[in-house]
């Protein structure tokens, strides 16, 4: 899938990551958030996720909470970093909300913030909901919410995904 953020300057999110993402909103799962980062790679000024984490044994979940504290995420992007030849790396992060059309929550915008004071690259910031996803991206300090494309012309998805 494809939106975008600001003119012509598009965020990808693989089918794979949707449906990762999608597995922590139903059933038993749906009692505690769930989150990861996201991994993938800048394409010109657009970003492309590729694949994303998923809760690890040290993080914390609960209701109406996800706090990612588990290394293994930070060691998973390090690891596609090292395996595609440095092109795949952080690009943000997922998490979910018991709601059917999630909002950010003030905690999240905080959380964002900080993730943006370390990363002068765009980062994608997804929020997983029962029935829609919430995505934006956030870049020096600005989070702007990414919104669908009236269509997704396959020929721009291939123009996109053939930049280096
Ligand atoms: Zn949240």
């Amino acid at each position: 899938m494809i939106r975008e953020w600001s003119q012509q300057r598009y965020v990808m999110v693989a089918p794979v990551v949707l449906a990762t993402i999608g597995a922590f909103l139903t059933g038993d799962e749906r009692r505690n958030e769930a989150g990861g980062v996201l991994i993938g790679s800048y394409r010109g000024s657009h970003v492309e996720v590729v694949g994303c984490t998923v809760p690890m044994p040290l993080d914390g979940r609960s209701r109406y909470r996800f706090d990612r504290r588990d290394p293994g995420h930070q060691a998973a992007a390090l690891k596609a970093w090292h395996a595609s030849g440095r092109t795949e790396t952080f690009v943000g992060e997922w998490h979910t909300h018991p709601e059917p059309h999630p909002t950010p929550s003030g905690r999240d915008r905080q959380t964002w913030a900080d993730i943006m004071k370390k990363n002068s690259n765009p980062l994608v910031f997804l929020i997983g909901g029962w029935e829609s996803l919430w995505w934006a991206v956030g870049e020096r300090g600005l989070v702007v919410e990414a919104v669908p494309l009236d269509s997704e012309p396959s020929a721009l998805l291939a123009a996109v995904e053939s930049l280096p």
